[in-house]
């Protein structure tokens, strides 16, 4: 469009300026024409020549009414008119014929002589000039036709060049007309471009004004997200650091945050066992609870799993455990959720801000408070303390220390008998981990197991337990079976198989002769990879024990999906069935179910004679306990002719 309308201008220009020359060009052709008024002179001329040859001819017969005066006059005026001889476009048409410029040179020549000898000029004299003057007649007429035809000839021409003039600017003034239309049609189409562009462009402003605002609104929606918890709907982690940062700022001015940490009691085994939705709808229900507190400046966040925090401006330690008071009661009254009632309990710990103390101090402090609460049992609170800090110390040199058990070669597996209830032989062992430290000295599997646990280190420590068992019992007599214990975190290990296998394999200890202990607990959650994992244990040939069964949850249920071959019945049942009818009637039941079940039984925790008769009598297959066998180191194996 613009390149159209460019080379319209363009050709307008160049019409413009050729129509300038063109009328230059017609203007000089009216200029010729008013020469050629030159023949029309060169006619006149030779008139008055010939009037004036009349007139010499009249004085020369003698004439009276002739006189010099006239004659005078007379040769006045054809001398003026000889003048048009040299003029104009006469002398350069003269120039092209030499015999007019002969005849006009003797023209003068004779006009000369009459003008010199005039004065004194006889009628006899004036005789004598006369055929002089006639010879030149035919010549000059000669020249007034010729000046006549050039002339004509001339007009044609001019009257050509203004044809082929009038063609041209006819030509030139419909080419500009036509060119003014196109501009006009090029220009109507613009603007009907531009206003069609126009509407685009508002169209696309109204359009942009409303992404501007979704933008802004999603941006909003953004923030939101970014600082809430989508399932409580409470302040997030980051809007918690955020806030956390921004009151112990000392610009802030606040004296005092008292930060209180909520870990409930209890809530990963809620989950496991009845399930995200009533977990996240037992979350829900919590939050609900604890907002709002009515505290001044509160800020209630969930930080993650079934961690809140309660952030607060100038609260004393006092104020703060009455705070974290009324949380734990808030908390604990039952909820109901779905048509199930459920109770949870919720830990809290508390940290006051001091002087030079920033954001990751106190959440620091808080979570020691909380570890500590934690440590003391359900629903309890703790406020921090500078002896936190060292049990923090102490808990990492703990760790450090358990990693390094090993490679300093601190580990021991003791072997635990397991007899046959009713000959009392040995049946099998259980495989039982010690660590003595050069300076903590024998430290028990209940304060390691658990760290090592949560630290990942029990897949190295049950690899090096299931090595050490299966050489040790592939020494012993073949009907006699090792127990190895297993961590649920070694059951959702990628290697477990591969390190069962190996273990098998390089101490070339048949599959049958090993069994694995694990609590019922890790059946719960992610239970169809847990099962089949537990199916592929299976198919090597091992087989399966449920150990501390009865501590658990989901007892029954287990025993019909799970390929477990013995049910170990805790220790905690045995303790009472002597005394306690209850605790009996419920052992009696879970035997004789085991053994319909077609499952080996055995009690562990036996350390009575009474203990290990009621046994007997209910039929249970195998018992372990003091009674029968201390765990023992490995030395003490050969007294009790286990070995083949
Ligand atoms: P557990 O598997 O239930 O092991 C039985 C525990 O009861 C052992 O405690 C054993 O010494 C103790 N015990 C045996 N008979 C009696 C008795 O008659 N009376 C009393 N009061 N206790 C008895 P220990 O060796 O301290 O182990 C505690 C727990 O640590 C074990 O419980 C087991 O869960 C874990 N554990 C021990 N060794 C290993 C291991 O190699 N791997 C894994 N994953 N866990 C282990
Ligand atoms: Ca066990
Ligand atoms: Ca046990």
């Amino acid at each position: 469009m613009r390149k159209a309308l460019a080379v319209v201008v363009c050709c307008f220009i160049l019409a413009t300026g050729y129509i300038a020359y063109v009328i230059a060009e017609r203007q000089n052709a009216l200029q010729k024409f008013a020469r050629y008024n030159d023949s029309w002179a060169v006619s006149q001329a030779v008139g008055e020549y010939v009037r004036f040859e009349t007139l010499l001819a009249e004085y020369a017969l003698g004439i009276d009414s002739v006189g010099k005066e006239e004659l005078r006059l007379r040769l006045d005026i054809v001398l003026g008119r000889m003048i048009s001889f040299q003029q104009g476009s006469l002398t350069a048409f003269m120039a092209s014929k030499p015999e007019m410029r002969q005849a006009v040179g003797e023209l003068d020549k004779i006009l000369e002589r009459v003008d010199n000898q005039l004065d004194e000029l006889s009628p006899a004299e004036a005789r004598a000039l006369l055929p002089e003057m006639s010879g030149l007649v035919p010549q000059l007429t000669a020249i007034a036709a010729a000046s006549v035809a050039n002339d004509v000839e001339m007009i044609d021409a001019a009257h050509a060049e203004v044809r082929k003039l009038h063609i041209i600017y006819t030509a030139l003034a419909a080419g500009l007309i036509l060119c003014g239309m196109a501009l006009i049609v090029l220009l109507l189409r613009h603007n009907q471009l531009l206003n069609r562009a126009q509407k685009k462009l508002t169209l696309l402003t109204e359009e942009l004004q409303t992404a501007t605002l979704e933008l802004q609104s999603n941006n909003l929606r953004l923030e939101y997200d970014a600082h809430h918890d989508t399932l409580t709907a409470l302040p997030n982690r980051t809007l918690f650091r955020k806030e956390l940062v921004r009151r112990l700022n000392p610009e802030s001015r606040i004296d005092r945050v008292a930060l209180l940490l909520l870990d409930l009691d209890g809530f990963k085994e809620i989950n496991d066992t009845l399930g995200h939705d009533v977990g996240d709808a037992l979350l829900k229900a919590v939050a609900a609870r604890i907002v709002p507190l009515g505290q001044s400046n509160e800020l209630i966040c969930r930080l993650g799993g079934d961690e809140f925090a309660l952030v607060t401006d100038n609260l004393g330690e006092a104020e703060a455990l009455d705070v974290a008071q009324c949380l734990i009661e808030r908390i604990a009254s039952p909820y109901n959720i779905g048509d199930m009632e459920i109770k949870i309990g919720t830990c809290v710990g508390i940290a006051i801000s001091q002087e030079k103390v920033d954001a990751d101090d106190l959440l620091k402090h808080a979570d020691l408070s909380l570890y500590d609460a934690k440590r003391q049992g359900a629903g309890k609170i703790a406020v921090y303390r500078d002896y936190m800090q060292s049990q923090l110390s102490e808990k990492r040199s703990f760790e450090a220390d358990l990693q390094s058990s090993l490679l300093n070669n601190e580990m021991e597996v003791f072997y635990q008998p397991q007899v046959s209830t009713q000959t009392r032989d040995i049946c099998g062992f259980e495989a039982l981990l010690r660590w003595t430290h050069p300076v903590r000295g024998q430290v028990p599997p209940s304060e390691f197991i658990p760290i090592a646990e949560r630290t990942g280190f029990i897949n190295t420590l049950g690899k090096w337990v299931l090595e050490t068992a299966c050489k040790e019992a592939v020494r012993w007599r073949p009907d006699i079976k090792i127990a190895i214990n297993l961590s649920p975190v070694q059951l959702h290990s990628a290697n477990l198989i591969r390190n069962v296998v190996g273990a098998l394999e390089r101490s070339n200890l048949s599959p049958g002769r090993l069994e694995l202990e694990i609590t019922e607990s890790v059946l719960l959650g992610n239970s169809d990879q847990t099962l089949a994992i537990l199916d592929s244990l299976k198919t090597v040939g091992i087989t399966m024990a449920m150990d501390d069964f009865g501590t658990g949850y989901s007892s029954l249920s287990n025993l019909r999906h799970v390929p477990f071959a013995k049910l170990k019945i805790d220790q905690s049942f045995l303790g009472d069935i002597v005394t306690d009818k209850q605790a009996l009637a419920i052992v009696e039941f879970v035997v004789g179910l085991g053994r319909k079940l077609g499952m080996t039984m055995i009690a562990e925790g036996v350390e009575t004679e009474q203990q290990y008769a009621v046994m007997r009598q209910l039929g249970c297959d195998q018992v372990q306990g003091y009674l029968v066998g201390k765990p023992m180191p490995v030395v003490k194996l050969a007294g009790l002719g286990v070995y083949a």
